[in-house]
Order: C-alpha cells, then sequence, then structure tokens
C-alpha cells in the first residue's frame, strides 16, 4: 500500500540519515527515516570528528552529548616502529578552531542520535529495505520496498552507504570496487597498554611493512567466519613473538574476539550528480572518501547540513504557480549544492593524498614535511556556503 507523499524521505538510519532527520526537523521539514536493519548499522570501532563536523553538531544540540562520552583531542600523533614521534596531524583546537577533535565509539553517537530522532518526534521505520524507484511526477516521488509495500515523498534521500540502493537509481551500472585491503580495528582497555600516563595519544605506530591481504573472491567468506577472525587474533598476538614497542605488544597481548572490527575498503568513482529529478545520494553513497585524513562521515555531516539548509531556503522562496518551475528551481539550487560539496570532497582527496605521502618511508626517513594548512576545512562557514548555493 502507498502512503500519502510526505515531506522528505530518508533511507537509511546511519550516522548521515539520523543527522540528516535532526538538521530537516530544525528547518521545520517533516522527514520520515527508513532502515533495512532492525537498528542502525553500527560496525563496531570508534570515529573521530574534526570541528567542522563538531560546528554542525553543535547546531543540532548533539554536540553537548556526545562531548562527555568520547575522548576530546588535538593532534593526532605518527610513531616510527621503534616509537620515536615522526610527525602529528592537528585534527581539532579549541583555540584556533573552537572545538577540540573528539574521538567516540560509534555506537554511543548513533544512541545519542537516536535518542534525539525520538525525543524529536520523527517517525523511524525499522526492517523496511528500499528496493527501487516505481514513479516520479513534477510534485512527488514513488518508491518499492523489498517487502513490495510503496510510499511516496516530495524527495528521496539516499543516505544508505557505501553499497547504495538508491544509488542504483541514478548510476544502474555502478558497483563499489574492493581495493584488497581491509583495516582491521579492536577496542582494548587503556589499561592494558600500560603506557606512561604524559604518552600522546591518539597515536599510529607505524610498520613499514604491509600484510597481504585477502583476495577479493576470498574476502566475504574469510570475513564471515569466526574461525578465521581467531586466526586473524593469533596472527596480532604472535607479532609479539617480534620486537615490537612495549606499547604495541601490550595491545595485542589480549584482543577479545568480539572486539575486533574488520574494514574493507571499497572505492566508488567520482560521481557526476548526487541528484536526479525528486532523488537525491549522500554521504558515502556519494562518496566514499578513503580514511587517511579521517574525514568520512566528517564530510557526510556536511552533506546533510547544507542539504538540509538548501532545502529550506528553496522553501522559504516564494512558490510560483507553475509546478515545474518550481521543480526546476529546487534542481538548481541541488546542483549548486552538489558542486560545491564536491568542490570540498576533492580539496578532502588532495588532503589524503598529502597525508599518505608523508607516510611513505622515505619521507619519514628523511623526516621533513611540508606543513599543512586546514583552514579551509575547520573554520567554514555553512550558513554562508547555503545561502550563496540557493541564491
Ligand atoms: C572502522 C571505521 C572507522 C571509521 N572512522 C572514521 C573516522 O574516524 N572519521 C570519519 O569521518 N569517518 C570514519 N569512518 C567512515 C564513516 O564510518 C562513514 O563515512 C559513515 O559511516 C557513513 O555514514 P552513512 O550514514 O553515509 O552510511 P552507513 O554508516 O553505511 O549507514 C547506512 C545505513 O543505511 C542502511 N541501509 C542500507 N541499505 C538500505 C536499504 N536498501 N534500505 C534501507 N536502509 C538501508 C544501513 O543499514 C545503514 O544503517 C570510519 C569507517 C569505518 C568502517
Amino acid at each position: 500500500m502507498s502512503s500519502p507523499a510526505t515531506g522528505v524521505a530518508i533511507i537509511g538510519a546511519g550516522l548521515s540519515g539520523l543527522t540528516l532527520a535532526l538538521a530537516l526537523h530544525r528547518q521545520n521539514i517533516p522527514c520520515v527515516l527508513y532502515e533495512s536493519r532492525e537498528a542502525s548499522l553500527d560496525i563496531g570501532g570508534a570515529i573521530m570528528l574534526s570541528p567542522n563536523a563538531l560546528k554542525i553538531l553543535d547546531a543540532l544540540g548533539v554536540y553537548k552529548n556526545i562531548s562527555p562520552l568520547g575522548h576530546n583531542f588535538e593532534k593526532l600523533y605518527f610513531h616510527s616502529d621503534d616509537d620515536k614521534p615522526v610527525d602529528d596531524f592537528v585534527f581539532g583546537s579549541q583555540e584556533k578552531h573552537g572545538y577540540k577533535a573528539l574521538r567516540i565509539y560509534r555506537f554511543e553517537l548513533i544512541n545519542v542520535l537516536v535518542s534525539m530522532v525520538r525525543e524529536a518526534g520523527i517517525p523511524v521505520e525499522y526492517q523496511k529495505k528500499f528496493d527501487h524507484i516505481v514513479s516520479e511526477s513534477s510534485t512527488s516521488v514513488t518508491w518499492a520496498f523489498a517487502d513490495g509495500s510503496t510510499a511516496s515523498a516530495k524527495l528521496l534521500v539516499g543516505a544508505d552507504g557505501i553499497h547504495s540502493r538508491v544509488r542504483k537509481h541514478l548510476y544502474p551500472d555502478l558497483t563499489p570496487k574492493f581495493t584488497n585491503m581491509i583495516g582491521v580495528t579492536a577496542a582494548v582497555p587503556r589499561a592494558q597498554l600500560q603506557a606512561d600516563p604524559n604518552y600522546p595519544l591518539p597515536v599510529t605506530i607505524m610498520s613499514p611493512k604491509h600484510a597481504k591481504a585477502p583476495s577479493a573472491r576470498a574476502r566475504p567468506r574469510w570475513m564471515g567466519r569466526a574461525a578465521e577472525q581467531q586466526g586473524l587474533v593469533h596472527r596480532f598476538s604472535a607479532r609479539r613473538q617480534r620486537r615490537l614497542p612495549p606499547i604495541v605488544a601490550n595491545a595485542v597481548s589480549n584482543i577479545p574476539l568480539k572486539g575486533i572490527n574488520l574494514w574493507p575498503f571499497y572505492l566508488v568513482p567520482k560521481l557526476d550528480t548526487w541528484a536526479q529529478g525528486r532523488v537525491v545520494i549522500l554521504g558515502d553513497a556519494a562518496h566514499a572518501i578513503p580514511p587517511t585524513a579521517g574525514q568520512g562521515v566528517n564530510q557526510a555531516f556536511e552533506d546533510v547540513y547544507t542539504f538540509a539548509g538548501i532545502v529550506a531556503k528553496v522553501q522559504q522562496q516564494k512558490p510560483s504557480d507553475d509546478e515545474k518551475e518550481d521543480a526546476a528551481r529546487i534542481g538548481k539550487a541541488l546542483k549548486n549544492w552538489q558542486q560545491g560539496r564536491q568542490a570540498r570532497v576533492d580539496r578532502v582527496l588532495d588532503l589524503n593524498d598529502k597525508v599518505n605521502k608523508r607516510r611513505l618511508p622515505d619521507a619519514v626517513k628523511a623526516g621533513v614535511f611540508e606543513p599543512f594548512d586546514l583552514d579551509w576545512l575547520y573554520d567554514v562557514d555553512f550558513d554562508k556556503m547555503i545561502a550563496e548555493w540557493a541564491a
């Protein structure tokens, strides 16, 4: 059965979808969330938030609820394999950028967002898997769920992650490419590190060696099997036998199997458009940003805040009698939004390249690094951007 066209329908109640719901609610735009799972996807581990995203979360009332739950810090530290300082990277600064960076468990952030969405009275329908677009008119879009039901809205936003189903409407043949690289992360209690209280954290201790990743074909089976994950834990622990800095040896000395997270790296090519008619994609669905500069979800938060701002601005403009003219107006504003957002994502990709180069063994050996300009990333006026794109 089809329900009547609501304001904005959001596919995916992950970090992008939940935050988008709060951003739209703040602009008095009605929205509904549809999530394929029983609960929002929590792939485990922690994420790091930088001032550009924290400014947005502050405006949405989220920051005050999450700041006490995580580790507030200013710099990421990089050490050599014998635990000597090599480089650092400013991830936040109270004094310079208004916010310290925040490292927080993903489940804590999701829990806060879910409870704020609930308090705002925004409907969330779980176990509703988007399947395909059925039709579009000059005023609404209608789609089908995997269970055969349909629904309609004025706008449909795919916030359904890197393997986005909504993106298939815009790019039917696009499939994300597995890079044969997997990040393996695990959380252990800080006490287990037995580190000096002044030891700088968060730290990355860089190994000059690269581990071999399983083949793309083998990956899904390999990732799913508990026995294989157990093997992975043993491999880590075996490294203790070699000469590793004590902090690393301690960290891997006892990894609970349940605490292991596997993060396969996929690539999505740069997309020409994130909006077609009344269907829009954002967050990981629109741009899968490699993890080097830690900007994946930070950029997703920029997408959702500016998207909600653009929709609100267009709605505030005087409506015309002609539906086609109104549709063209939102189409033009969304094009400006996407181009402006893509320009920032491109700069982040460029920053990723620069950071990657600094991590190469020769660069580490030389120990001479060009300073970064991060002001453009952290000190940004989103409301000004929105006003320009909507004008
Ligand atoms: C280990 C790890 C560490 C990371 N650390 C950082 C970090 O420090 N900083 C940073 O900025 N980024 C980080 N990232 C990247 C960040 O996690 C992603 O950018 C972010 O999760 C993207 O959010 P999203 O909501 O767009 O997508 P997702 O988190 O993938 O959420 C998509 C949601 O849509 C739902 N869904 C999917 N398909 C459908 C469908 N057909 N119908 C309905 N619902 C559907 C899913 O169930 C899910 O709930 C990290 C990622 C990983 C894996």
